[in-house]
């Protein structure tokens, strides 16, 4: 977790920015940062809550009890995201906030607003008004893609931070924070992102392909259709998922395969799956992932996608 500005990769210009805001005691009350996603706008945004709140020497410490609590959730430092279901803020979330904003910090100093995502554009009018005159020790953060996201009469009343991709030599600084080893797949991953380090760490709550594959290779073993379902759920609707899912189950059914034939040693899911499927099973479901990976480009509905692959999985049990 990266907890002090010096951990931040590359962007030098707007850290240096930062720390001169923050050390002067001048962050302006509206900023926004703008980057693409895995540029780090949601941790650059928390380092500026905690470096307001922080009560070390050098803002954010890192260290102190406020700086620990604002990478956990600080009553003070709210993150404002489109609800479940929702892809944009709505105006109730922002009347909410605009509400919110009057009243008097709950532990710290000020209190610091974080906008993650979009925000709906009668959203974001309603929130004009706060904007022009913020309450005192109130800071709105406004995490976006582009500027060009938000009103022109909102980006003229923020600050433009602007965050982009890090060279490979930039991005050492920051690894060890991420719990990521300086080797040479780190490199090529980081390659692949376009410098985007954020897409190398999967976010708190985000699918892990790999897991998801194990459950559905349980939920195959187990003869459980409802459980392959479940298990697919949470990536169907990221379409960047598919295909590592996809290929991570495949590699579990061939793993299975190749423990059946030779008594190679195998994960439990390859073991689980040898043991309940013949390999003709295992053979006919193999090719229904390839199929459906094959068909990736042309369907881009995973929820259809899984339960299609579903029905053909558990049919060659039956
Ligand atoms: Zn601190």
């Amino acid at each position: 977790m990266i907890t002090t500005l010096q951990q931040f990769a590359g962007n030098e210009r707007t850290l240096s920015a930062v720390q001169t805001m923050l050390q002067a005691d001048r962050v302006p009350q509206t900023v926004m940062l703008e980057g693409p996603a895995g540029s780090g706008r949601k941790t650059l945004a928390r380092l500026m809550a905690a470096g307001l709140l922080c009560e070390g020497e050098t803002r954010p410490c890192g260290k102190c009890a406020v700086c620990r609590l604002v990478q956990t959730g600080h009553p003070d430092v709210m993150e404002i995201a489109p609800e479940k279901d929702k892809t944009a803020v709505s105006v109730d979330q922002i009347r909410r906030v605009r509400a919110d904003a009057f009243v008097r910090p709950n532990q710290g100093r000020c209190k610091v607003y974080i906008l993650c995502g979009a925000v709906r554009p009668e959203a974001q009018n309603a929130f004009l008004k706060i904007l022009e005159e913020p309450p005192v020790g109130v800071y709105f953060i406004l995490l976006c893609r582009h500027a060009g996201d938000w009103l022109e009469t909102v980006v003229s009343r923020a600050t433009l931070l602007r965050l982009g991709p890090v060279t490979w030599q930039q991005a050492k600084t920051a690894l060890p924070a991420l719990g990521l080893p300086a080797d040479d797949e780190t490199r090529l991953r980081l390659e692949q992102s376009g410098g985007l380090l954020g897409e190398l760490i999967a976010p708190a709550g985000k699918t892990d392909p790999a897991a998801t594959a194990r459950a559905c290779a349980m939920a195959l073993a187990q003869n459980d259709p409802p459980a392959f379902l479940v298990a697919t759920a949470g990536v169907a609707g990221e379409r960047a998922q598919h295909a590592p899912v996809l290929e991570a189950l495949y590699a579990l059914l061939y793993g299975a395969l190749r423990h059946r034939a030779t008594q190679a040693p195998a994960s439990a899911e390859e073991t689980a799956l040898a043991k309940r499927l013949s390999s003709q099973q295992l053979l006919a479901a193999g090719q229904a992932v390839q199929a459906a990976l094959d068909r990736l480009p042309y369907n881009p509905n995973g929820a259809l996608l899984f339960t299609a692959l579903c029905a053909r999985l558990f049919h060659t049990q039956s």
